[in-house]
């Protein structure tokens, strides 16, 4: 992070609101040294500005010069290193009197108020405000030096520097201290994407793991976050800590390279398995390039497993694993007839309507129920595997999600088979005319984007064809048919042994029957490593499905990253211990 960013991020503790709550606070202590009472003196320093000053890693102590002295000192501390320079910051937090009568009209000295430019209260100008500032700019810096959520990685609209500095200040040096060797690698001179490749070799003899995560974030609305949060920096409220990239995807594989440093200490620097990290800094741009990644750098990413983490579990209290992930097919239908509109009254009856071909189109390739009709857009019967993994998969929506619609989607199967186990076939837009402002005339075209989402075995290189097939089949010839994005889909085999080994794991940690599911309802890049990489694909998500991954108030939960980390601990531990290729 560059000086202008840290600069920008202390501003934002004034502008969110932080700065004003934190001095509300302060000068609701009644700190007057002249007729005060010494509790009150006391608690300032004890309620208040130690708790904040640990916060910021500070060990503090109260003291006085001599058992009735008339003074209270706070001396804290915060050490990093006997080899740095040591500053040392001075100010007071007793005020003169109060003269609570004295106040214009609407104003209090224990509490601060606002009015245009100036804020109110005793103690807000001499000291309680003045050093506030200080500490707010100290943990503002000490944050954007530490936290990885302090580096703006949006990958959208984001400026390179920033998503660079993620993996060369903050990444690479946390692997060097556990004796990984790393290099920024780019596709290409005009990338868009850019990948941290880093291994920690220990033995030819023992397997190698390759963990996947990636470092950008989406934008962060800024604005749109509930008071006191904000983007760039981590704020703890309960259970939750509030960032964006804490629940996607900074905080997941911060659980992980967390747990690995646990391990390798607890193996005294030798964890007995070789380790390698796939790092990617554009996974919500659509991951460019990580596919040409993974094949021209095939021999260095070679590995025997890929454990990774991302995506929400199946929900909190549930420790998930999923092996693959349902594909995409995303295509626009459109009914192009005329340059312009004719008149309803003039031309009705006498010229095909776009809008009524395409939506007769769309209901017949999917029912009125959600039920997909054109046969090349379905999978295959569910696997008896399939079935028995999901059986005891149970959806149940947050306070905040709508409730699922049961008789949606194709008949028989629960709403965990629709989800994880079959195809959907989605309209997510369509349009013809101006519905806000429609006029008595025929639309010159009509058009649709759709979106399969499809499971393992579904004809995904026949897909086109067929839909061609069947709209001329069914009397659309008109209708023209462009695929905008395909994205594969994957499914570790239920029954390979590293599954029975990544299950028999986990349970043991964690004392709970996990979700198994054959593959995720939603789209990670798995197939550059189910496919060009041929590895087994394990991903153990930390998140939860209210996470607002990709909206303002993105958060993970504690309860579950401290679950993750010791998930992840035991995996680790489990690999460098058993007979992992015995089981
Ligand atoms: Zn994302």
């Amino acid at each position: 992070m560059d000086r202008s960013a840290v600069i920008r991020n202390a501003a934002d503790y004034y502008h969110s609101g932080r700065f004003l709550a934190d001095l509300d606070r302060r000068v609701g202590f009644h700190t007057e040294s002249v007729r005060g009472k010494r509790e009150d003196l006391a608690a300032y320093l004890t309620e208040e500005i130690v708790p904040a000053l640990a916060k910021s890693g500070f060990s503090s102590e109260l003291c006085r010069t001599a058992d009735n002295g008339r003074n209270l000192f706070l001396i804290a501390e915060r050490h990093e290193d006997a080899a740095l320079p040591t500053v040392l910051m001075y100010g007071h937090g007793d005020v003169v009197a109060g003269m609570e009568d004295r106040w214009s009209e609407g104003l209090t000295p224990w509490r601060v108020t606002v009015r245009g430019d100036r804020l109110y209260g005793r103690g807000t100008a001499d000291n309680k405000g003045q050093h506030s500032i200080n500490l707010g700019a100290f943990a503002e810096v000490l944050a954007a030096r530490n936290g990885r959520v302090g580096f703006h990685t949006d990958s959208i609209r984001g400026n390179t520097g920033d998503l660079a500095a993620y993996l060369t200040d903050d990444i690479v040096p946390a692997l060097a201290e556990m004796g990984f060797s790393s290099e920024i690698v780019k596709a290409a001179e005009a990338g868009r994407n850019l990948f941290l490749i880093a291994e920690r070799h220990e033995d030819a003899a023992l397997p190698t793991v390759l963990m996947y995560g990636h470092g950008d974030v989406v934008a962060g609305m800024e604005e749109r976050w509930s008071e006191g949060l904000a983007p760039w920096r981590v704020t703890q409220r309960g259970d939750r800590l509030y960032g964006r990239g804490t629940a996607d995807n900074k905080g997941q594989h911060s659980i992980n390279l967390a747990a690995f440093a646990e391990v390798l200490a607890a193996r005294n620097g030798r964890i007995g398995f070789n380790m390698k990290v796939l790092l990617e800094m554009g996974e919500e741009i659509g991951s460019p390039e990580l596919t040409g990644v993974c094949r021209s750098q095939r021999e260095r990413l070679k590995a025997d497993v890929l454990i990774s983490s991302d995506g929400p579990r199946l929900s909190a209290q549930r420790p998930t694993l999923f092996l693959g992930a349902r594909g995409i097919f995303k295509f626009r239908l459109t009914a192009d007839l005329r340059a312009s509109e004719h008149h309803s009254g003039n031309w009705g009856g006498l010229l095909v309507n776009p809008a009524t071909l395409l939506a007769n189109a769309i209901a017949s390739m999917v029912d009125g129920n959600g039920r997909i009709l054109l046969e090349g857009l379905r999978p295959p019967a569910l696997p008896e595997a399939v079935r028995q993994a999901l059986a005891d998969i149970v959806l149940t929506p947050g306070a905040d999600d709508p409730a699922i619609d049961a008789e949606w989607g194709e008949p028989g199967l629960t709403p965990a088979e629709r989800v994880y186990g079959w195809n959907a076939l989605e309209v997510l837009a369509l349009a013809a005319g101006d519905t806000q402002h429609p006029v008595n005339a025929i639309p010159g075209k009509a058009e649709a984007v759709c979106q399969l989402r499809f499971v393992v075995g579904t004809d995904l290189q026949g897909a086109a064809e067929a839909i061609r097939a069947h709209l001329a089949a069914k009397g659309f010839p008109q209708i023209a048919l462009a695929v905008e994005w395909v994205e594969p889909a994957t499914r570790l085999d239920l029954d390979n042994r590293w599954v029975r080994w990544a299950v028999a794991s986990i349970e043991q940690t964690t004392a709970k029957k996990i979700a198994l599911l054959p593959n995720f309802g939603g789209t990670v890049p798995n197939e550059c490593f189910a496919k060009d990489l041929a590895l087994p694909t394990l991903w153990v998500p930390h998140s939860y499905p209210g996470c607002n991954q990709h909206a303002p108030n993105e958060h993970m939960l504690g309860s579950v990253a401290e679950e993750g980390i010791r998930i992840m601990a035991g995996l680790f531990w489990d690999l460098g211990e058993q007979p992992w290729n015995q089981q």
